[in-house]
């Protein structure tokens, strides 16, 4: 009989380590979150998609984001190479439902709010403390190695290692099953703004996501609470970085005046802080799960920035792993089948956004042609871009896309051992 003093180790305090702690927690195991950083931590991905409304719900921090001051998102629009906007996309068009619209927010309340509720539902949360290595006795994850801010390093055991590390994806790195998305090589710039024009009404928080006139870049314009606005580029690694003399500042700048659209939008604002920027971060593990181990949120997998999908991805898996954690205790069976049941239904449900990212970049795809010529395929689409890929089937619009442009093969669903 093990009497270790936790059940489940969850490593990385991000949406998706804070949703697994706190539904584990409530479910009545012993959970121990370790977190790196000291909250609040800058953190980019501002735009939620409308689909986190049911996480939201279920952790119970729902009537929070209600009160908060974070701006309402009811819809996303497309601009093309030529500035051409195409019609927004209004969730609540297709679904007039509450949880039709969403919030655009700061990550680093954001995250600490989510974090104070797991510890709120009885997980025991560490700030400061980096886990430098996932121990394994032969091949099941036993336990970490962790390092406390006073330096002193600590091994904990516990059934179940939950690596949440975000794109640090610590174990998938150990063990090598980390795979890249080859044609998704991409970079980003990006920083915050005061006073960027905005819209009225319900447009005042839309995400806009804008291409440059070569279509070899794009920008997104997150309008966020106190007239700030985070505004990023992304692009290939090789054209954005590598090919490029200059500074970040420089080739942000340089992008700009390939954007007017976007550049009317930045007349009158200020930049807020230097230039940040990230790269290749389009990955994915082999499998969700080991024999004592998962992967949730980015440390499984990220695709793209483009439709916001990250943090929605990162909710949903944080509860399907909870539910497979609870039942493995339930069943006193902690193998990869067991504790990676869930990818089942979470893999088809990434493919789904993964085939619009991959439309997105081909040249050929633009949103307004698309549906001018299959307005069948419109709330297909909208369900993608809010986050509904859990609730209806999205896939019969793939058909007449992969007309239009070429789509990935799917990934294989793989739940248990890695490959
Ligand atoms: C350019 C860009 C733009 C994006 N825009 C959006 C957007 O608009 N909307 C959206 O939904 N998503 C967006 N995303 C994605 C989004 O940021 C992520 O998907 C989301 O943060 C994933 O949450 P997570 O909990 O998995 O990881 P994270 O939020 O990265 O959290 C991981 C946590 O683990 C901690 N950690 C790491 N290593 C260790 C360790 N060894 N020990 C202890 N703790 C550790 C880190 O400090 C961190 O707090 C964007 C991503 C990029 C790159």
């Amino acid at each position: 009989m093990r009497s270790d003093p936790y059940d489940v180790i969850v490593i990385g305090g991000g949406p998706a380590g804070s949703t697994v702690a706190a539904l584990v927690a409530e479910y009545g195991h012993r959970v121990l979150l370790l977190e790196r950083a000291r909250f609040p931590r800058f953190q980019i991905g501002e735009s939620l998609m409308p689909g986190t409304y049911w996480s939201f719900k279920r952790l119970g921090v729902l009537e929070k984001l209600k009160k908060s001051a974070y701006v309402k998102k009811y819809s996303v629009q497309f601009f093309g190479a030529s500035g051409r906007g195409s019609a927004p996309f209004y969730f609540h068009r297709h679904d007039p439902h509450e949880s039709s619209v969403t919030w655009q927010v700061l990550r680093s309340e954001f995250d600490r709010m989510l974090l104070e509720n797991a510890r709120e539902k009885g997980a025991s949360v560490r700030q400061g403390t980096a886990v430098q290595e996932v121990l394994f006795n032969e091949d099941r994850a036993v336990g970490v190695r962790a390092k406390d801010s006073d330096g002193s390093l600590n091994d904990l055991t516990a059934r179940v290692i939950v690596d949440a590390t975000g794109r640090s994806a610590l174990i998938s790195r150990k063990l090598n099953i980390k795979t890249e998305e080859p044609t998704l090589k991409k970079a980003s710039l990006f920083t915050h703004f005061r006073s960027g024009s905005r819209e009225a009404g319900i447009d005042e928080g839309a995400t806009l996501i804008l291409h440059t006139r070569t279509k070899d870049a794009w920008f997104w314009y997150i309008p966020l609470a106190d007239d700030v606005v985070s505004v990023g580029v992304v692009g290939d690694i090789g054209y954005l970085l590598q090919q490029r003399e200059g500074t970040p500042q420089e080739i942000f700048e340089e992008e700009l005046d390939r954007c007017p659209p976007m550049q009317d939008r930045l007349e009158r604002a200020r930049q807020l802080f230097p230039m940040k920027v990230t790269s290749d971060f389009s990955y994915r593990a082999s499998s969700v799960s080991g024999d004592g181990w998962v992967l949730v949120g980015d440390a499984y997998g990220f695709l793209d920035p483009v439709y916001s999908s990250g943090v929605f991805l990162a909710l949903k898996s944080g509860e399907m792993a909870a539910d497979a954690i609870h039942e493995a205790f339930r069943n006193d069976d902690f193998s990869a089948r067991r504790l990676g049941n869930w990818g089942e239904e979470f893999i088809p449900g990434m493919e789904a956004v993964r085939k619009l990212v991959y439309a997105f970049y081909t040249k050929e795809f633009s949103f307004s042609r698309f549906l001018d010529a299959h307005p069948e395929c419109l709330d297909g689409i909208v369900d993608i871009l809010s986050g509904k890929i859990y609730i209806n089937d999205v896939t019969s619009i793939f058909g007449p896309m992969g007309q239009m442009c070429n789509l990935p093969e799917d990934v294989a669903h793989y739940s248990g051992t890695p490959v």
